[in-house]
């Protein structure tokens, strides 16, 4: 079976990233969510195993000790990291998988699977950017200070990414997202074998299918 692809989306923390992920994966098809591991303490409205896997230091060495993560990466203190599993089983089934992690994860995934497509959301300015954060009321001051302070260091390192995507407006940031996996789908590495398939048999071949 033709293997899907996989997406990995960055963006500095209130750009609304987890927004465009959810929008992304409910318009595509054949489109899944890769859950990470994290660390962190579960937050108010967050289901474990749903929007994270949350499991302890120990078992989060475990998992690094036996080769479980394709990448991890600490952030704001917590570890987070992205199962080689839980990827392998999404793209074995020719489904696409969509990375929602930070710039240091981005950059390991893209080392270890170069055809990997990297995206980056970026807030439209400054102010939105931190009212968003504060609006969102997740964060305690302090922490939201810090994220801004990531943020500015984390827009810098995500301009080497393939894709550039700015968030103005929420219904176009998605739309633009969307053209970028369609996109990706149409590669020559990827439709190639479709594209044989419609002259297999003297023309007798399989309809094109996206
Ligand atoms: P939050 O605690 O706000 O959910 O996430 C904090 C940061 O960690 C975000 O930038 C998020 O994208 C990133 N993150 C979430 N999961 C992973 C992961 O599996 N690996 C890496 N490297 N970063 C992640």
């Amino acid at each position: 079976m033709e293997k899907g692809d996989v997406f990995v989306i960055s963006a500095p923390s209130g750009s609304g990233k987890t927004t465009i992920c959810r929008m992304l994966v409910q318009r595509l098809d054949n489109m899944e969510l890769s859950i990470s591991y994290t660390t962190r303490p579960r937050k108010r409205r967050e289901e474990d195993g749903k929007d994270y896997h949350f499991i302890d230091p120990k078992k989060f060495d475990m998992m690094i000790c036996s080769r479980e993560l394709l990448e991890f990466a600490s952030v704001y203190g917590n570890r987070y990291g992205t199962s080689r599993e839980a990827v392998r089983s999404i793209v074995s089934r020719g489904r696409d998988a969509v990375l929602e992690i930070d710039v240091q994860g981005g950059k390991k995934v893209k080392e270890e699977l170069p055809e990997a497509v990297l995206v980056a959301v970026f807030p439209p300015d400054w102010r939105s950017l931190e009212e968003r954060l504060i609006g969102r009321g997740r964060d305690t001051p302090d922490e939201v200070r810090d994220r801004l302070r990531v943020a500015g260091e984390e827009a810098r390192e995500l301009l080497s990414y393939d894709y550039l995507v700015v968030n103005d407006e929420l219904e176009a940031a998605v739309t633009r997202v969307e053209w970028i996996v369609r996109a990706t789908r149409l590669r020559r590495e990827r439709a190639a074998a479709r594209v044989k398939k419609i002259f297999d048999g003297n023309g007798e071949g399989k309809r094109w299918r996206e």
